[in-house]
């Protein structure tokens, strides 16, 4: 009897890992053709700076509008491009629009922004990856200062090339460089000063146990700590209460971002955040 049902265990587990690997292998070749079909889109997420309670900056993240795999998480959709390689094409994408979403909103007369876009590990390790950045700015008419690149703490820490000189040479086009998913990695802080980096983003995880919670609390306390004596301003994410959004207030975090002020959404549906030059 046992061991029947071992095996049929066995058996079923089989499946399930057979089934997912077929569905991997589905969403993988639909991404082939996604770019060319025209079935991506960005939503934006608002970061507010707290001083001030406005927009400071727009977070474009991916969505994938296929009537088959629209249900599948983007990090899973991220992830299986990664894999493929299929995130350098996809990435690129999101580069052009999103900085040409950012200029029309200067055009439109909203006050400037800056735009954060996420880079992919392989995309930054792309020989190429310096270039593909200054002429997608140069063609888009944005001015770099108003462009974010958001790199996690994981493609930082990953061993290989020097990952100081390319971000020094980013730096120099006159963009900013964030540090995504801060926390989660185990660097040190002070490994980070070695970067010209502008921001940490304090990971959700962190955040989310806001405000009762000791050990998070002292974690993200030290984090605000050790940027604020360097310079550098403080994104949390994922806030989604008043309560963590009055602790990061209290413990100095610069800026926020999450559920509580606005979930991402369409370019046209977030315009509902921003302000018109001139306005007060
Ligand atoms: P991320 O860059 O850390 O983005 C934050 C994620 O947290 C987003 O999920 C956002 O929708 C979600 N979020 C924001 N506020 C809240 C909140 O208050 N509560 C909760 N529970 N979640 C919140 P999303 O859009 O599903 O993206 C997941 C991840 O996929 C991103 O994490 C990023 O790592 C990756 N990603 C998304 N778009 C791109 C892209 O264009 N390129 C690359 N390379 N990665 C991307
Ligand atoms: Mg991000
Ligand atoms: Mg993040
Ligand atoms: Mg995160």
């Amino acid at each position: 009897q046992a061991k029947r049902d071992g095996g049929n265990c066995y058996q079923f587990y089989n499946q399930g890992i057979t089934d997912s690997i077929q569905e991997d292998q589905k969403i993988e070749n639909a991404l082939h053709f996604a770019v060319e079909r025209g079935e991506f889109m960005l939503h934006y997420q608002p970061i507010i700076d707290i001083s001030n309670g406005r927009v400071s900056g727009n977070e474009a993240l991916l969505r994938w509008v296929n009537p088959e795999f629209s249900h599948v998480p983007v990090g899973k959709v991220i992830d299986i491009a990664e894999r493929s390689g299929l995130i350098t094409d996809i990435g690129q994408w999101v580069m052009e629009e999103a900085l040409r979403q950012n200029k029309a909103w200067q055009d439109q007369g909203y006050e400037p922004m800056v735009i954060s876009i996420n880079i992919s590990v392989l995309q930054f390790e792309q020989a190429r990856f310096i270039r593909n950045v200054r002429e997608a700015i140069h063609n888009s008419g944005l001015e770099p200062e108003w462009v974010q690149l958001e790199i996690t703490e994981t493609t930082a820490m990953s061993p290989g090339e020097d990952k100081v000189d390319k971000m020094a040479a980013l730096k120099g086009l006159g963009v900013s460089i964030a540090i995504d998913d801060f926390g989660t990695g185990y660097s040190s802080l002070a490994y980070f000063t070695q970067f010209p980096i502008s921001t940490l983003k304090i990971d959700r995880t962190f955040v989310s146990r806001l405000p009762d919670d000791p050990k998070a609390e002292m974690i993200t306390n030290a984090i605000i700590s050790m940027a604020e004596s360097l310079e550098i301003s403080t994104t949390a994410e994922g806030v989604e209460t008043k309560e963590q959004q009055e602790a990061l207030r209290e413990l100095g975090c610069t800026h926020i971002q999450g559920f509580y002020y606005a979930r991402p959404c369409s370019a046209v549906t977030v315009i509902s955040h921003f302000r018109t030059i001139g306005m007060n």
